[in-house]
């Protein structure tokens, strides 16, 4: 069967970025498995599956809009160092997790650290990254009525 709403889709992917450097893949595992039209997965990769079928392989490039978002400077913010005190080597590139004071946990990446101050990001790491998708159609099949109640692949 052709992918349309409601099919349950298990895929073999690549993903790269705009450098061809490898940012993701489901070689030796199990392949992604989601339900298609519920967006489960970025738009810009759904909307490429959409008639496919098991078997195809294709490429596609995802703009951020159509992926995980434009950057939005709001998120990128600098906070006095002090508020890092006990946590070693911080540097460009690491991952945090950040209390707001609200019981919220935030993702973020630390940007830039000074003496003073940290820069730290809470975009989606891939934010703002065009996204390169190899992507071979594992199965097709139509969801259950339990997944489609759930709303997700079982
Ligand atoms: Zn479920």
């Amino acid at each position: 069967m052709n992918i349309e709403k409601d099919c349950v889709v298990a895929i073999h992917y690549r993903l790269t970025d705009s450098e061809g450097t490898l940012i993701d893949s489901s070689e030796g595992q199990d392949p992604l498995t989601y339900l298609h039209g519920q967006h489960a997965i970025i738009p810009g990769l759904e909307n490429a599956l959409e008639g496919k079928a098991a078997g195809d392989s294709f490429q596609v490039e995802v703009q951020p809009g159509e992926g995980y978002g434009e950057i939005n400077p709001e998120m990128i913010q600098s906070v006095p160092r002090s508020a890092f005190e006990g946590i070693e080597n911080l540097e460009p590139g690491m991952p945090l997790q950040a209390n707001d004071g609200a019981g919220n946990v935030h993702h973020v990446t630390v940007r830039e650290v000074t003496d003073e101050a940290v820069t730290i990001d809470a975009n989606h790491p891939l934010a703002g990254q065009v996204l390169h998708f190899d992507v071979t159609i594992d199965s097709v099949r139509a969801a259950t009525q339990e997944e489609l109640d759930h709303g997700h692949a079982h």
